[in-house]
């Protein structure tokens, strides 16, 4: 067997200090499991414009194509606002997106009972939640065409189109439905049906797929409902599959239910690969948080379960990814916080590298 290969882009800010971290369970998962990794390393957003004059290199994008997932830091810092559109961080990040073809976005919002009274929801509410959002990611209203700001008899009309096509709607839902396959077999499709041609037409491909997933229970609701049942009973749901305007929205609010930015994981897949492994890209959702970078003060648990999220959707080590959930779990009930975990009630918050080591100490533990 190949060893599976990852490229490593720790970017901008705090993405080289959260990184550091994962590499330590890397390290980890080499010497403890006999689990070994062709790891590289390479530049990404505002540091491979430093370096390239570019956010991204045609190498390392040739890199990220060529191996079995890449894991990005964050890209960005108010030192690169000044650039042209055109090699600001971010379109390094977003060509990795369109390059790739990362059509579905996972967002997991997962409430760990240590941090279940950081919800802005009762803590029964959000307790032991555990939901997976799949996002459409390269289609629907941000690409559709036509779009601009239009003159129209003397007034300015601004236009969106939202725009999806049969196959990509099933691309997208197939990636749900095995998902949810993987977890308690349950799919909520969200779009509105009742007031949009393209939601029809979703409803209709989610339902024709289904018919391949007999074990799956799916329903469908209405997106500005699944709004509103997110915050009221989010433990309804298991997997949430939609369009990428409601995903955009829908994914945000669910992340809220658990507390901080700072433990926020996400995957973006792609087509599978001759190995049978979607293309992928790893990256917690914050970004590169200029406002503490070089501290010591990052959480790097985002980043952590991102690469749990790669041991599961590309390595097929689900139960390692499992280990690493569980080690994070633990460091969080003993009671070990970075500073964005502080409650009110204050008390010494442990550094970036001291939240990575807790959890390499927590990993120990689990032998
Ligand atoms: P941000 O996510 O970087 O930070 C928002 C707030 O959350 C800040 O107060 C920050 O200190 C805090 N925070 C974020 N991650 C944290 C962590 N791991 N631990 C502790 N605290 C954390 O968002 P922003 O301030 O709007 O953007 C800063 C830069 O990041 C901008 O250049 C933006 O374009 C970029 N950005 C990049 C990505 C990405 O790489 N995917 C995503 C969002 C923003």
């Amino acid at each position: 067997m190949t060893t599976p290969s990852l490229l490593i882009l720790p970017g901008d800010g705090i993405g080289p200090e959260v990184m550091t971290e994962v590499r330590k369970i890397i390290d980890w998962m080499g010497a403890k499991r006999g689990l070994a990794f062709d790891v590289s390393e390479d530049l990404v957003g505002g540091a491979a414009y430093d370096a390239h004059g570019t956010p991204l290199h045609d190498d390392t994008m040739a890199k990220a194509q060529a191996v079995d997932a890449v894991l990005l830091g964050a890209v960005g810092g108010p030192k690169y606002d000044v650039l042209d559109f055109s090699v600001k961080p971010e379109r390094g990040l977003l060509r990795l997106r369109k390059e790739m073809d990362l059509f579905s976005n996972l967002r997991p919002a997962q409430c760990f009972d240590a941090l279940a009274d950081f919800s802005s929801l009762k803590k029964d509410v959000v307790a032991g939640l555990d939901i997976m959002i799949v996002r459409e990611l390269t289609s629907g209203v941000y690409f559709g065409e036509p779009r601009g700001v239009f003159d129209e008899g003397g007034e300015r009309v601004g236009v969106n189109t939202q725009r999806y096509t049969a196959s990509e709607i099933e691309r997208v839902a197939r990636s749900a439905f095995d998902l949810a396959m993987k977890r308690d077999k349950k799919l909520c499709s969200m779009e509105k049906a009742n007031v949009m041609e393209s939601g029809i037409l979703w409803r209709d491909v989610v339902t024709e797929v289904a018919r391949d997933y007999p074990e799956v229970a799916l329903s469908h609701m209405y997106a500005d409902n699944g709004a509103m049942q997110l915050v009221r009973w989010p433990k309804q749901f298991d997997v949430i599959v939609t369009d990428n305007l409601f995903g955009d929205i829908l994914s945000d609010c669910a992340a809220m239910l658990t507390g901080s930015l700072g433990m926020l994981p996400s995957a973006s897949l792609g087509a599978p690969m001759t190995n049978g492994c979607p293309k992928a890209l790893y990256e917690p959702v914050h970004g590169s948080a200029p406002d503490i970078a070089g501290e010591g003060k990052a959480n790097p648990i985002a980043c952590i379960l991102s690469f749990a999220m790669a041991l599961r959707y590309s390595f097929d080590l689900g139960a390692e990814a499992a280990r690493v959930e569980r080690a994070v779990e633990k460091v969080l009930a003993d009671g070990a916080r970075t500073a964005d975990l502080m409650g009110p009630e204050g008390g010494v918050p442990v550094s970036t590298s001291g939240m990575g080591d807790a959890v390499v100490a927590a990993l120990d533990a689990s032998l």
